[in-house]
């Protein structure tokens, strides 16, 4: 059984009082709903407040992003050591932002996701198609391109502790949300992908969180999804209780 995983991305958001305000907050929920994993990504500069904020609870924190070279002439980037030191466990990769604001490709993903594992992060591998190429019928395509690049020469071992993150480009920061069955259709697809690139009990044991306006209204519906296991959650993670509601409504269509 797959543990549930929501995550919140507070991307370029909130000054150091109020992310650590939130996250004492957040470290709450996690300690309320412990079958639930509850994580959140605050800027950069307000790891090292939100780790000790979090420190004693259950609450996960992680990264935005990370550069693939552990130290080094590498001007503005924060290596996984780093992080590591800072107290985080995972790092959000491949962010649509990232991909389409920053142009970073499935080259460097991959690069990143890969030295993530090697630093003892979990990688949040973020794909999903932009609304023209959904139009086009493109969806699968691009999703499979962003699975198989951003997890390419990872043995079993390693694919199983990525989580991947579904967010369909064109549901972000939109309101715009994917109905439950358009979600569960690609979350479907992409563990079946995972059993082709290596093996049904790989692909069981991966969590794949979907992303893209989930709300608490939505939540629930979202997570009853036999292959959603979970959320990243940008705008609705800077408000403790919306955030706490998608929790609760996550952890009941799950059953817990
Ligand atoms: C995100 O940034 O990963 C995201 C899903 O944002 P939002 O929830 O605001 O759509």
């Amino acid at each position: 059984m797959r543990k549930p995983f929501i995550c919140g991305n507070w991307k370029m958001n909130l000054d150091r009082a109020s992310a650590v305000t939130l996250a004492q907050a957040t470290a709450k929920t996690a300690a309320r709903l412990k079958g639930v994993d509850v994580g959140v990504c605050p800027p950069a500069p307000y790891l090292e407040a939100v780790a000790a904020a979090a420190n004693g609870s259950p609450l996960i924190v992680g990264a935005q992003n990370m550069y693939f070279e552990p130290s080094g002439a590498f001007t503005g980037e924060v290596a996984g050591p780093m992080l590591k030191d800072l107290g985080c466990a995972c790092v959000i990769l491949g962010h649509s932002e990232r991909r389409h604001v920053f142009g970073e490709t499935d080259d460097l993903v991959s690069k990143k996701v890969k030295a993530a594992l090697g630093f003892g992060l979990v990688p949040i591998l973020c794909v999903g198609e932009l609304l023209e190429e959904r139009e086009a019928g493109r969806t699968e395509a691009v999703v499979r391109r962003h699975v198989t690049k951003g997890l390419e020469g990872l043995a079993k071992a390693q694919a199983e502790q990525v989580v991947i993150a579904y967010e369909p480009v064109w549901a972000i920061g939109t309101g715009r949300t994917a109905t439950p069955q358009q979600a569960q259709e690609v979350h479907a697809f992409i563990r079946g992908l995972l059993a082709d690139l290596y093996d049904p009990r790989t692909a069981e044991a991966v969590r794949i969180q979907y992303g893209g306006s989930v709300k608490p209204d939505n939540s629930r519906d979202l997570m009853s999804q036999a292959d959603i296991d979970g959320a990243l959650v940008g705008g609705a993670s800077l408000k403790a209780d919306t955030f706490a509601a998608i929790v609760t409504e996550g952890a009941k269509a799950k059953g817990l």
